[in-house]
């Protein structure tokens, strides 16, 4: 067999070359480079990959994103962390890039994507509130001054065909044109789908084969919404979600507990808790940012909800369930994340000081 491929190689080569130029030549033409970020993979990363990694035709379009995996010395149970589902959710965003940072795995695995949409985190979708920055500045403890982007809600405009004047989604519901270019109501999407879709697609193909067992997305509402200090449970998830309350109310934080509802499909709650195995939750903290009545909002440092107290609700969140995921299935499934610093230091401190 290997002698005849040998025979063979030259001529096929030459025709592979010819095949590769002319893909690399309309490649050329249509190749988007996604939106980079300063994020500063710590030692619990232990490797790095590609949303298009589960979907190749996402690789060169500004849906693609890193993947950042961490997997722990011993077996166990694995985790799908998901930061900027909405770019302007920024809480969850740098939760999710100070897990990627400073976190550690002991057990099971962790796996991060920080900008789940990343169409949205260079884009301004103009709904967003006018005193919203395009960027934040953090400094860590060096003195550095690190930036990282505040996008939108929704798909950027330009990198999906216009919005229908209905957007229907595949499992039922009828909802304003542009939620089609919402990441939170496309899942499980569609292979060859809009981008957004596409997005969704990869990420249910990347749970099926990483065998995810418990998916946290985590957003942000605005201040007075009834969406604040929420934990949204798809129904298989609640009895750890209820458990996980009761740990965080003891600890001083107030989250609601609400049961992710069967008519509003595409929601990642109710779809990743639909069509695969994992206890699904949604996380919201309160957003200055997306609050219309304050007009100079300060995302950052705002006196009533400072980043650092919304990345810490987050991430004492994520400490709850997987907490009460483990007592659920017992040691040998547990999913073990850790940081060299105590989670109660991010309250009332910079978060910066916290990164890389
Ligand atoms: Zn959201």
């Amino acid at each position: 067999m290997n002698g005849h491929k040998k025979e063979q190689r030259p001529r096929r080569t030459v025709f592979r070359l010819a095949a590769t130029l002319s893909i690399v030549c309309v490649s050329v033409a249509f190749a988007v480079d996604p939106a980079s970020h300063d994020i500063r993979p710590g030692y619990g990363v232990t490797e790095t990959r590609w949303l298009s990694d589960y979907l190749p035709e996402l690789a060169n379009t500004s849906g693609d994103t890193p993947i950042y995996m961490m997997r722990g010395e011993s077996e166990g149970g694995t985790l799908l962390l998901l930061g900027g589902t909405h770019a302007n959710e920024i809480a969850g965003v740098m939760a999710a890039t100070l897990v990627v940072e400073r976190g550690a795995v002991s057990q099971g695995t962790v796996i991060v994507i920080p900008h789940t949409n990343n169409s949205a985190a260079q884009y301004n979708d103009g709904t967003r509130h006018p005193g919203t920055p395009d960027w934040i500045e953090l400094t860590t403890s060096s003195g550095e001054k690190r930036q990282f982007r505040y996008g939108s809600r929704l798909t950027a405009m330009e990198d999906q065909d216009p919005d229908p004047g209905m957007f229907v989604h595949p499992l039922g519901g009828e909802i304003p044109g542009q939620e089609a270019r919402n990441l939170n109501r496309n899942h499980p999407g569609k292979a060859h789908g809009t981008l957004t879709e596409q997005i969704s697609y990869a990420l249910f193909q990347l749970a099926a084969q990483e065998g995810v067992d418990v998916v946290i997305d985590m957003h942000e509402s605005s201040t007075t919404s009834r969406l604040a200090y929420m934990l949204v449970c798809h129904q298989r998830a609640m009895e750890i979600g209820a458990m996980a309350t009761l740990d965080l109310e003891m600890d001083g934080i107030a989250l609601k507990q609400e049961v992710s509802r069967e008519e509003f499909r595409g929601l990642s709650h109710r779809e990743f808790g639909d069509h695969t195995d994992a206890f699904a939750f949604l996380v919201e903290t309160p957003n200055p940012g997306q609050e219309d009545a304050i007009e100079h909002p300060d995302v950052v440092n705002d006196p009533e909800a400072p980043l650092s107290g919304r990345v810490h609700t987050h991430l004492r969140t994520v400490k709850a369930i997987l907490d009460n995921y483990g007592f659920t299935v017992g040691p040998d499934g547990k999913i073990e994340l850790g940081y060299p610093f105590s989670l109660d230091a991010l309250k009332g401190n910079d978060l910066g000081t916290f990164l890389r």
